[in-house]
Parts: C-alpha cells; structure tokens; sequence
C-alpha cells in the first residue's frame, strides 16, 4: 500500500461529479462529465486548494509562519494562498507579475481583502528571476523576524501534486458509485501539477483511463518536461520505484490561442454559450479555453472511440470580472 503525505483538510471534498447533458447533446460525441473542483469552496476555490493542502502542511511543519508565492495578476492560486494563510493565521506574501496601477479587480482584490502583502514584478523579471526574487523577498521576511515558505508557481511541485492524486482516488471511487468508466480525463493545464498528481495516481492506482491536458501558454514539449520533472519529484515522497515516459503524457496543443491571459472572441463566446446551456461559467485563462478545444476536438472527431469523458473544472470564475468588457453579448 502507497502511503502519500500527509494534508491539511480545508476544501469541501469530493467535488461532484456530473453529467452535462445539453453540451453532450449539442455535440454529438461521447458523454461529457464535469467534475466541479470549481466548488472546493469559495475563498479558496478551485484547484490550487488540492494542491496546497499538501504544500501548506508541509510549510506548517516545518513552523514556518508566512507563505511566499507568485503568480499572474489574476492567480487563482495567489489569491487562494491569500485565503488559507488568513485561514490558518499565517501571513502571504505575493509576487505578481504586472504593475501596481492595475485596477483592483477579481482575484487581485480579493488578494487584498484577505490580507495579503502584494509585489509587483516585471513580465520579464517574471519569466527569469521569479524564483530568485522569492528567496530576496525571503531573506527580507527573515530579518524582520518570520518563518517564511516558498511555494512555487500554481504550487506545481512535488508536494502540490498530491493534491490531484488525492483527485483521482475520489474520481475513481465516484466511478464505482455511479457506474460508468471514463474513457478520458480532460483539465486545463498552466503549470503542470495537476496533470502531473492525476498520472501519478493513474500510475500508482493501474487507472484504466488516459489523461489529457489543454495548455493554457507554451507548448506540447514545454509541458512535457515540466510534468516529468513534477512526477520525479513526488515519487521523492514514495518508497517505490516508479518509472515515467515522456509518452505517457498527453497534451492537447493548439488551444493557446493569443496567449496567456489573453482571450480570443471564439473562446469568450464559447464561455456565454455554455453558461446559457448548463448554468456553469467557465474561466477566461483556463477552463474555458480548454473547453472550447475539447468541443473542436469532439466536432473534428478525435474522441470517436470515447463512451464517456470527464473534464475537471479546476475553477477560476474570479477571472471573468476583470474582463467583463470583453464579452459581447
Ligand atoms: C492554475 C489553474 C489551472 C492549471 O492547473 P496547473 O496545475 O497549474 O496546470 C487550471 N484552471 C484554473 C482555474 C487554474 O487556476
């Protein structure tokens, strides 16, 4: 019996799972679950709060006192870092990337609500020096006296991915409850961990069903890396042996569209119509752009050989605010 780490219960655990008729309908494909990690709780919703039950455990352990992470302006997983460290009574620190005249909207101003000590860095000290300017900003906290942890972009590492092995476990008893077997599981994908703790439970757990991920920035290859490495890092955590190919991973490239962040009409269209459909709002970063490519790979025929599949909300509605002017209605 593999035994994971251990977490910190905060999300509503398990998310239901159910069936979206219409969408299914409208498409003509296979049968197409949602399982609603939208719903893991309000403060913290969405995926990030899986991952850092574990990550956060693993900082309370250690007595560290702050939480240092980082993310784009409108990070779901920063503002929920934000909501469990006033949770727990620790105290956040985040780094975003943008700048401090950026109107005070969706996640960044529930950052401030809920006490978080907000940096802005440049796009491109972003890309390069994130990880460097976290352990700055860490020296500085340590003179003034606190027990800071660094937790990394999405909380995609080793620790974080348990979040979705825990996942997959709850997906694979929900199977059971309700009789049907997914062909495929589908879930956006930014920063790997949450791809990387599903197949590290499909390993570990013989789950008979593949993984897709939709990235959200980069590439087919970028992801491939960054998940091999995450699913290294966890088996760290394990006594087994485990052994992992490239291969094994599965992305669905070309969703991207203008880039990170940045939404094309097709895709805020696509948000509308299915909240007008199933009543279930999608994100502009993340779910609805993964979304809309599942439904244009179900219209080119890619899923043909599927009965059923399962798409993982992994939250985000915080992001459809700041762009509200963008829809057209
Ligand atoms: C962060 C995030 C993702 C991507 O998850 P990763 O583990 O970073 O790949 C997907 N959806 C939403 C809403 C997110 O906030």
């Amino acid at each position: 019996m593999i035994k994971i780490p251990e977490r910190i219960s905060i999300a509503n655990l398990p998310t239901k799972i159910e069936k979206m008729k219409k969408l299914s309908k409208k498409l003509g494909g296979p049968d197409i679950y949602i399982k609603r990690d939208d719903q893991t709780g309000i403060e913290v919703s969405g995926n990030k709060i899986r991952k850092l039950e574990f990550t956060v455990k693993e900082a309370v352990d250690k007595g560290c006192n702050l939480l240092i992470t980082c993310g784009g302006i409108q990070s779901n997983h920063c503002r929920a870092t934000a909501a469990i460290a006033a949770k727990l009574g620790l105290n956040s620190c985040l780094v975003l990337k943008g700048n401090s005249g950026t109107e005070l909207n969706g996640n960044l101003f529930l950052d401030k609500l809920l006490g978080a000590e907000i940096r802005f860095i440049t796009p491109e000290d972003y890309k390069d020096k994130r990880m460097k300017i976290m352990e700055q900003i860490k020296i500085e906290l340590e003179h003034k006296g606190f027990k800071p942890y660094i937790i990394p972009e999405g909380a995609s590492n080793g620790i974080g991915g348990f979040g979705y092995y825990k996942a997959m476990e709850e997906i694979i008893e929900q199977e059971k409850e309700m009789n049907v077997h997914f062909d495929r599981i589908i879930v956006a994908t930014g920063s790997g961990g949450t791809y990387s703790g599903l197949l590290l439970a499909k390993k570990i757990l013989n789950y008979n069903g593949d993984i897709y991920g939709v990235n959200v920035c980069d590439d087919d290859e970028y992801f491939k890396n960054k998940i091999y490495s995450i699913l290294y890092e966890s088996s760290e955590y394990l006594n087994v042996n485990l052994e992992f190919s490239k291969d094994e991973i599965n992305i669905l490239d070309g969703y991207v569209g203008r880039g990170y962040a940045i939404s094309r009409q097709e895709e805020l269209q696509f948000i509308y119509e299915l909240a007008k459909l199933e009543g279930i709002i999608l994100d502009p970063v993340y779910t609805g752009k993964a979304m809309y490519g599942l439904a244009e790979e179900i219209k080119r025929g890619s899923f043909k050989e599927c009965k059923n599949v399962l798409f993982v909300h992994t939250g985000g509605i915080f992001g459809v605010f700041p762009q509200k002017d963008l829809f057209e209605f």
